[in-house]
């Protein structure tokens, strides 16, 4: 008798040496039906994956749609709390597979993974899902700041519940950093056009290369819409600030993967060094390997289990991506100086660090000043943070706008900052910083929004979902809010 195999179905990559030989060559390989159904069959339908989610999708409701092959409802299942399948299905870090019951034991189900397959094999999304628009008894006007992933959400669920929506972004392009950061290996571009395509098929508009604050006044905003959603991400490069940081081959890694992305070409030299040790740093280091470098070195202040996103299987996904394309880790050290000739950099001057615990959670790392290292490099990428661009806002309103001493905005359940009818998402409000996030900041401004505008008279309901199309047999969850309850928040 055959017996039940409870492991999990292996996520395979691409032969590193190859895979690094073009932009866009993917480092993943898909699974087969086959395995889709045989992984998502492993699911005990406990549950606790829901709360791993920031956006709470019901995961145990598409696993068993997927054990029965029913790929269409696998869909229509994510849809309710997120428009963006195909990109989180690639590049979500997974947080619901860290708490799976089953991480232990045989290893978490794959969620994601089985997520890129649903959104992969889910050509006309419109077809699918038939969305019947909610009639709310009114069509107010929303402005939306920003086409990322939370402006676009938002936008999403606020077409369908019939809102006339106005995105504008500062760019030729939307996507946000789904276009402009993260590279093409790891999410493929006409994934990301197809989910932006049908989202602003429901009506929403977008009007390119507006920056708020520049090329319209916020103050036109406030006097033409009523309410606005801002989801401008984090824009500003945080910079080292250290000397040398001026020679021409020095860059921010927002600016110079925003340049690659775009298709333009930079020339590296043979080995690049990239400070940093997050989502950026690792970008930075293999599309640097992809436009010729030879050797790429991550420089990271921290200790190797104080990199950010560790623990989790998403962190060590990344490090094993990294390693096998052969990027080399230099763990524990504080740049000093950047040196160079002919107004070029030519090296790094450090010190090593010690992590000091100091108490307070984190370990803190320390130079040990008493020796300087040097590194030989032709190129140095700072993966050093960034922050939001706020001066778009008129002083009235920045000055009302609550922040984090951080410097994000604080928002309510709702989404709503302090200044009532202007919501925020994304990177400029939460904590992860990650597409799923911001998409369900994106989620509970939208349901936000619809409260506020049924508040001030311009729409008579506010809907139970934010979506409203059939759904079959299989989703053990909703998201609904009473109307009363869902006002007393506001
Ligand atoms: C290199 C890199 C790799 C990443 N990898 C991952 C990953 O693998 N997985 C993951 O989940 N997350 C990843 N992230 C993080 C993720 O991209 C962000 O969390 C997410 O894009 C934030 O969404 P957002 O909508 O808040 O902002 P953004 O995506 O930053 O979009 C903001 C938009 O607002 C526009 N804008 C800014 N100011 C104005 C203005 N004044 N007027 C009009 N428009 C404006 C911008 O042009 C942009 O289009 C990565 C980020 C980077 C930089
Ligand atoms: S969006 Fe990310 S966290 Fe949510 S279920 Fe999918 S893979 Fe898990």
């Amino acid at each position: 008798m055959k017996s039940v195999n409870y492991s999990r179905i292996p996520i395979k990559r691409f032969n590193p040496e190859e895979r690094i030989r073009g932009l866009d060559l993917p480092t993943i390989v898909p699974y087969t039906l086959d395995e889709v159904v045989a992984e998502s069959s492993r699911c005990l339908g406990c549950g606790l994956c829901i709360q791993g989610c920031p956006a709470r999708i019901d995961i145990p409701g598409y696993q068993i749609a997927m054990a029965n092959g029913n790929i269409q409802e696998a869909l229509k299942i994510n849809f309710e709390k997120l428009p963006f399948v195909a990109v989180c299905g690639n590049v979500c870090p997974h947080p619901c597979e860290d708490v799976c019951v089953l991480d232990d034991n045989k290893g978490s189900i794959a969620t994601r993974q089985i997520k890129k397959y649903v959104s992969e094999n889910s050509e006309k999304y419109r077809d699918i899902l038939k969305v019947k628009k909610n009639d709310l008894g009114g069509h107010p006007n929303v402005a939306i700041i920003g086409a990322g992933p939370a402006g676009l959400t938002t936008a999403f669920y606020l077409s369908i519940n019939g809102i006339n929506v106005d995105i504008y972004e500062a760019t030729d392009k939307a996507g946000g950093m789904m276009i402009h950061g993260i590279p093409e290996f790891r999410l493929a571009r006409n994934e990301v056009w197809k989910e932006i395509d049908h989202i602003i098929s429901y009506g929403a508009r977008i009007f390119y290369n507006k920056k708020v604050g520049k090329d319209v006044l916020f103050e036109t905003l406030m006097e033409k819409y009523d309410s606005i959603f801002i989801g401008i991400g984090n824009w500003n490069p945080t910079k080292t600030r250290i000397k040398g940081e001026d020679y021409a081959n020095v860059h921010h890694a927002l600016e110079f993967l925003g340049r690659i992305n775009n298709g333009e070409k930079i020339e590296v030299g043979k080995t690049v060094a990239v400070i940093g040790g997050g989502f950026t740093a690792f970008d930075a280091a293999r599309i640097s390997l992809r436009i010729g470098a030879e050797k790429v070195l991550v420089l990271y202040r921290r200790a190797k289990e104080d990199r950010p996103g560790y623990p989790s299987s998403n962190a060590e996904e990344e490090l094993e991506e990294g390693e096998e394309e052969k990027v080399e880790f230099i763990w524990e050290v504080s740049p000093i100086e950047y040196t160079g000739e002919n107004g070029k950099v030519n090296g790094i001057k450090y010190w090593k660090n010690e992590m000091v615990d100091n108490g307070k959670g984190r370990r803190e790392p320390v130079p040990i000043k008493d020796k300087e290292y040097f590194l030989p490099v032709d190129t140095i990428v700072e993966a050093t943070g960034q922050k939001g661009d706020f001066s778009f806002l008129p002083p009235g309103i920045l000055e009302k706008l609550k922040m984090t001493p951080g410097g994000d905005v604080i928002v309510n359940q709702y989404n709503m900052t302090s200044y009532p009818g202007i919501f925020a998402g994304g990177d400029i409000t939460n904590k992860r910083k990650d597409i799923i996030s911001g998409v369900a900041d994106a989620g509970r401004a939208a349901m936000g929004i619809l409260v506020y505008l049924k508040s001030i008279g311009k729409i008579e309901r506010v809907p139970y979902r934010l979506t409203n199309y059939e759904r079959g047999p299989y989703s053990t969850t909703y998201y609904e809010i009473k109307d009363e309850r869902a006002e007393s928040l506001i």
